[in-house]
């Protein structure tokens, strides 16, 4: 297999450091997959063109090194799970995965140094932790490194070379791109180049068959029983939506697979490819192109000088950041979807505005506000830690993406949403019963 040559380019080079003769090694890093995988598809073909050997190597992080990503356990059983299928999909193809549990800073250069590595291939991501310490080994390494957007299906440097202020103006650019970008994947047979063999015991909890359900049966069952139903996707009560995010999230589906199988299949699904598509490409630019995604700053100006001129307004509740946690607010709504994120480890889509712009209206200041929504975020969504995370707090909590609205208390002119309006658009009682066991009183 090699790349036909007339597919359009993906990668950029993280540093001016030539190839040289050896091994083409590709990090796995965002993406956790074997097919379908754009990085892994680059570093592979350079292998073959230059007849060097090839392996995938992934790097397991005890932590995420940030006090504010405090990833659970949950959360790795889950990405443990996932990762069985890759090292199934690998050993199918043949191709070397070798999973090192440890900090890539220091396991990546003595890995290049003893395997005579000629160039590293990683993926992209636009979060501040990995996407500085990618930046930092390459500036470091002898070797070339170049990172391939394999999550965008339009690679975010091409999609847009600014911050973008919203789905309207990334949308036209997306949607120019499409035909050029959204095209099958070459499929990997079988291994074509000499594997890259090094000295390496296999962890063991790699070595049991994997219990999650796969992505690609996750997708079926999603376009064969739930997407004709989409339209109802406001309605929490209802299994109307894709539940891929976490999916995605983790890498082990490409927005791109789902695209391409919802192109093999008739029913209308404009609103869903909207959302997989304009809305999750428009966070991986919100986040790749403003430092200060998960902060105040990172604010419009128009939303920073409205939640400055309402930082005093008067609270009618406050709740600290356990009393949130343990959803133990006076608002059922707020707690029971509170509850379902702690359980389950998703919160509905429309459930998780309404949960923001609580917290905003619930605690001492904005800035407070996002760092508690993030935190609880990314601590307990199977799919936090994520660009889609980032935004939609600041979305909710700071207007990104999203126009000035008529003014009021705290909110200013951010857009605001009330328990009242939740009762309008559904069975609230139902939700509320589902996660709290609480029966609705006003
Ligand atoms: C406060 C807040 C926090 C959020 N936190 C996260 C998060 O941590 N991780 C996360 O992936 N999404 C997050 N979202 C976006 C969205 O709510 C979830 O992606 C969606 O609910 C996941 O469910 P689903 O896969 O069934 O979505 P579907 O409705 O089936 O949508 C399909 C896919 O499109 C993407 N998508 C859907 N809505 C959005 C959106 N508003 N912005 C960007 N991409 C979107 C997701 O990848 C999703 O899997 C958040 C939104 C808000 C308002």
């Amino acid at each position: 297999m090699i790349l036909p040559m007339n597919l359009p380019l993906r990668y950029r080079a993280l540093n001016a450091q030539p190839s040289r003769p050896g091994a083409i090694l590709y990090w796995m890093n965002r993406e956790m997959r074997i097919h379908d995988n754009w990085a892994l598809l680059e570093a592979y073909s350079r292998a073959r063109e230059s007849k060097q050997s090839f392996a995938v190597v992934f790097f397991l992080m005890p932590s995420f090194g940030t006090a504010k990503n405090l990833a659970n356990d949950r959360m790795y059983e889950w990405m443990k799970q996932g990762l069985k299928h890759v090292e199934e999909d690998a050993q199918k193809l043949g191709i070397p995965f070798y999973v090192f549990e440890g900090e890539p800073t220091k396991l990546l250069p003595a890995f290049i140094e003893t395997y005579d590595i000629g160039q590293v291939i990683v993926d992209f991501t636009p979060l501040r932790f990995m996407r500085s310490m990618k930046q930092s080994l390459a500036d470091m390494l002898p070797i070339s490194v170049l990172e391939v957007d394999a999550h965008n299906i339009i690679p975010w440097f091409i999609a847009s070379d600014k911050q973008e202020w919203g789905a309207y103006t990334i949308r036209p650019k997306i949607h120019q791109l499409l035909p050029t970008y959204l095209h099958p994947y070459p499929v990997l047979l079988a291994l074509e180049v000499k594997p890259l063999i090094v000295d390496y015991t296999k962890p063991s909890w790699l070595t049991s068959p994997s219990t999650l359900t796969r992505a690609t049966d996750a997708m079926i069952d999603f376009l064969t029983h739930r997407l004709s139903r989409y339209e109802e996707r406001n309605n929490p009560n209802l299994d109307a939506t894709s539940r891929l995010s976490a999916y995605f999230h983790f890498g082990f589906l490409s927005t791109q697979t789902v695209a391409l199988a919802v192109q093999e299949i008739n029913i209308p699904a404009e609103s869903f490819l909207e959302e997989m598509i304009v809305r999750k490409e428009l966070a991986d630019n919100y986040c790749a192109y403003n430092p200060d995604y998960d902060t105040f700053d990172g604010f419009p100006d128009w939303a920073k000088k409205t939640l400055h001129l309402h930082r005093h307004d008067v609270r009618e509740y406050v709740y600290d950041k356990a009393t949130l946690e343990q959803g133990k607010t006076h608002d059922e709504a707020w707690n029971a979807a509170q509850l379902q994120m702690v359980t389950t480890g998703y919160m509905h889509g429309y459930m998780r505005m309404y949960w923001a712009k609580k917290i905003l209206e619930w605690t001492p200041s904005p800035e407070e506000a996002l760092a508690i929504a993030n935190e609880l975020n990314d601590t307990y969504e199977l799919d936090g830690r994520d660009p889609n995370g980032y935004t939609g707090t600041a979305w909710a909590i700071g207007g990104v993406h999203d126009r000035p609205w008529q003014e009021r208390p705290i909110f200013g002119m951010i857009r605001y949403m009330n328990f009242q309006g939740l009762k309008r658009k559904f069975d609230l009682g139902q939700y509320i019963r589902t996660w709290t066991g609480v029966q609705i009183v006003k």
